[in-house]
């Protein structure tokens, strides 16, 4: 039996993805999914686009968005899912926060600038149609050839340690899950697991965010081992949680991962779509 797969964590040009979000459409269709989520860093600007290509394509799409949020132990990103169509709240939120980034942006270019690297903000702004940040810089220095990929422009440059490091303002992750969960929208620990944590802490901000109105964490994902996602799995049984995933597909942005199967061994199943759908309707919010 050919199973139905879906994926929940995609990205455009609208943030720092490199297809277009009818591109991005298109293309989850031609890896054989029944649906899937844009969640471009900080903004909506592509899910009119995509939703109107998936709709043609009888695909079914939610629409999300990935916000950069900060939390004891450093970033963590939350996923909105069915964001509400209209929402001026939504809208402000996100707004604010791209003011940070851009602000952020002409520090770093500033700092860029006194090395001996000058680099004209429109130029940046240019490479995307909504959230800009540090992979459109990466991308102009790559592309000038002062550095020779993207790892590079971040070890040697925008990472932490970087010679033209800024942190980005971000808002506390309670505050995101609180507004998103206000809104009727479905929060979502993105990639619980990326990066390493005290044993233990994960837990302890489930239990923090899940009295904002968490809804679910992010299970599966191209970064995260079958051992981390069983982790993640019990954590979210422990505090009735849902379970979502994605491949947090970039395009060239992101070099071996594809949308839908990630490294190529990514499957989510329609089953999870099912039951955070189901989660919703129990709640009397649309889907
Ligand atoms: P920003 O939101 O502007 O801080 O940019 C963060 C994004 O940059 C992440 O979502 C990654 O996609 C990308 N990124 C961060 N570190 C690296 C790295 N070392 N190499 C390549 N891309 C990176
Ligand atoms: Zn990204
Ligand atoms: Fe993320
Ligand atoms: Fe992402």
């Amino acid at each position: 039996m050919v199973h139905k797969l879906i994926d929940l964590h995609t990205h455009s040009t609208a943030s720092d993805g490199t297809d277009t979000p009818a591109q991005l459409a298109r293309r989850a269709a031609a890896a054989g999914l029944n649906a899937f989520a844009l969640t471009d860093h900080d903004t909506i600007a592509g899910l009119d686009e995509a939703e109107a290509e998936a709709r043609s394509l009888g695909l079914e799409f939610v629409r999300g968005c990935e916000i950069s949020t900060m939390s004891d132990q450093g970033e963590m990103h939350i996923l909105g899912l069915w964001l509400p169509e209209k929402s001026p709240r939504l809208d402000e939120y996100l707004r604010q926060l791209r003011a940070g980034r851009n602000r952020r942006n002409e520090l770093i270019l500033e700092k860029l600038r006194d090395q001996g690297i000058h680099i004209n903000m429109d130029e940046i702004r240019q490479r995307a149609c909504g959230s800009v940040g540090r992979p459109h810089i990466a991308a102009e220095l790559v592309e000038r050839g002062i550095v020779p990929d993207f790892k590079t422009a971040f070890s040697n440059w925008l990472g932490r340690g970087g010679k033209a490091h800024v942190p980005k303002p971000v808002p506390d992750a309670r505050e995101a899950v609180r507004l998103l969960a206000e809104i009727g929208a479905s929060p979502v620990i993105a990639h619980p697991l990326l990066r390493p944590r005290p044993a233990g802490w994960l837990r302890a901000f489930v239990a923090d965010l899940a009295k904002e109105g968490l809804d679910g964490l992010e299970a599966w994902h191209s970064a995260q081992t079958p051992g981390q996602s069983l982790e993640i799995i019990n954590i979210a049984n422990e505090f009735r949680l849902g379970l979502s995933g994605g491949s947090d597909y970039h395009g060239a942005a992101k070099p071996g991962i594809s949308c839908g199967s990630g490294r190529g061994n990514l499957a989510i199943g329609a089953e999870a779509l099912d039951k955070l759908k189901e989660r919703r309707r129990a709640r009397g919010l649309p889907v």
